[in-house]
């Protein structure tokens, strides 16, 4: 098999060897962690250790940290317009999303089709503020979604001043950190977050666990997802699943503690990626390039590029790319990101998303560099032979 380079790290992120030590020495503990044995309790420790670091690498307090299985399923559980606080029992009457939320999100959750609306993004892909406090004013006791990060772009979005905003209406914030986490620091109450998504695997850690971190203890769901057993204090019934939580937990200390060193790691490929991109084919367009994004994420385009063909040729250099359009039953739809930034279809049909981890290199920048350089020839010169297509 040729050599790999791996350029997927916002689909899942390689395990980190901390998280699998951390999962297979959970995975030999024998107890059910709701039994009082000594065997359940040494499972419960294990969950309870993991709680306090996924707390800790966004600010929160262990209390506060609800394990699921998914960060979609955190995202389920989060959207619900039976959110109770102190002072407040009746319903979210609306929920609010940014028009480039991931599909977990803008599925709307457990609110009716009616309830929800998307707020429109600027040209670079950021909320825009002055329409979201505009739409939320239509609601008495608004919900409003917005990712800390996306997922395709890798922009930041302005979370904080959404928050604001949010509260001054009487509403509540969740932020779907999913893509930020263990990239840039996160820390819930800077953000005015209300609840918090993350996802294991994003971070290094196992596939298959998330968590919904809540800022305060009077937050509470009058309609758990999964009801049964009352774990995770009656808002996520079901045994827990304490190999991957354990494997989080150990995830979050070395994705926080390394933070500072694997942003610039990923920065400074990210750099020399993007300007050789550019130096090879000088009109490739890198979506929200002028605004914040994540150290690790790079999606661009050459207009009349095909997205799946390009993705093709990459994987038979020996890259692990992704599409910027999402595929479904067989079908290649342009990413619902890109048609919300306002990006011409002959662009937005060619989007590749490139992202780095911590564990790429600067042979990996040069290998996808030689491949790009095959694949943006090939399509000068089949525009060059008939010009119609890249129209
Ligand atoms: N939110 C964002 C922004 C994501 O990118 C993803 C996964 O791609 C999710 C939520 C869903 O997380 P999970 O894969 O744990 O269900």
């Amino acid at each position: 098999m040729t050599e790999r380079s791996y350029f997927d790290w916002n689909a899942t992120a390689p395990l980190r060897p901390q998280a699998a030590a951390a999962s297979a020495e959970a995975l030999a503990l024998p107890g059910n962690a709701s039994s009082v044995h000594a065997e359940g309790r040494a499972a419960r420790q294990a969950i309870e250790r993991a709680r306090a670091e996924v707390a800790a690498l966004v600010g929160a307090k262990a209390n506060d940290v609800i394990f699921t299985a998914s960060g979609t399923e955190a995202n389920m559980l989060a959207l619900s317009p039976a959110i109770e606080t102190a002072t407040e029992k009746r319903p979210r009457d609306r929920l609010f999303l940014s028009a480039v939320e991931h599909s977990s999100v803008r599925t709307g959750g457990r609110f009716a089709r009616e309830a929800v609306e998307e707020v429109r993004v600027d040209a670079d892909g950021r909320l825009d503020l002055a329409a979201l406090a505009d739409a939320v004013r239509k609601a008495s006791r608004p919900l409003v979604s917005l990712m800390l990060a996306n997922n395709e772009t890798g922009v930041v979005q302005p979370v904080a001043e959404a928050a604001a905003i949010v509260h001054a209406a009487g509403g509540l914030m969740h932020v779907d950190a999913v893509q930020a986490a263990g990239r840039i620091p996160v820390d819930m109450a800077a953000l005015g977050a209300d609840f918090m998504t993350l996802s294991a695997h994003k971070i290094g850690g196992p596939k298959g666990v998330g968590a919904l971190l809540r800022a305060r203890e009077d937050l509470h769901f009058a309609d758990p997802l999964i009801r049964g057993g009352g774990q995770e204090r009656g808002m996520r019934a079901g045994t827990e699943n304490v190999a991957g939580i354990a494997g989080f937990g150990a995830a979050a200390v070395a994705a926080h503690r390394q933070l500072a060193d694997e942003a610039a790691h990923m920065l400074a490929l990210r750099a020399e990626l993007e300007a050789g991109l550019r130096a090879i084919a000088p009109e490739t367009v890198i979506f929200g390039a002028s605004v914040e994004r994540l150290p690790n994420t790079t999606l661009f385009s050459l207009a009349g590029m095909k997205a799946e063909t390009a993705l093709i040729a990459f994987d038979l250099e020996g890259l692990a790319v992704s599409s910027g359009a999402a595929c479904s039953s067989g079908k290649v739809q342009p990413s619902h990101v890109l048609a919300a930034m306002g990006v011409r279809p002959v662009l937005a049909r060619g989007a590749i998303r490139v992202s780095l981890g911590w564990t790429t290199t600067k042979a990996d920048v040069e290998r996808l560099l030689a491949a790009w350089r095959k694949v943006s020839s090939a399509l000068s010169k089949s525009s060059k032979e008939r010009p119609g297509l890249a129209a």
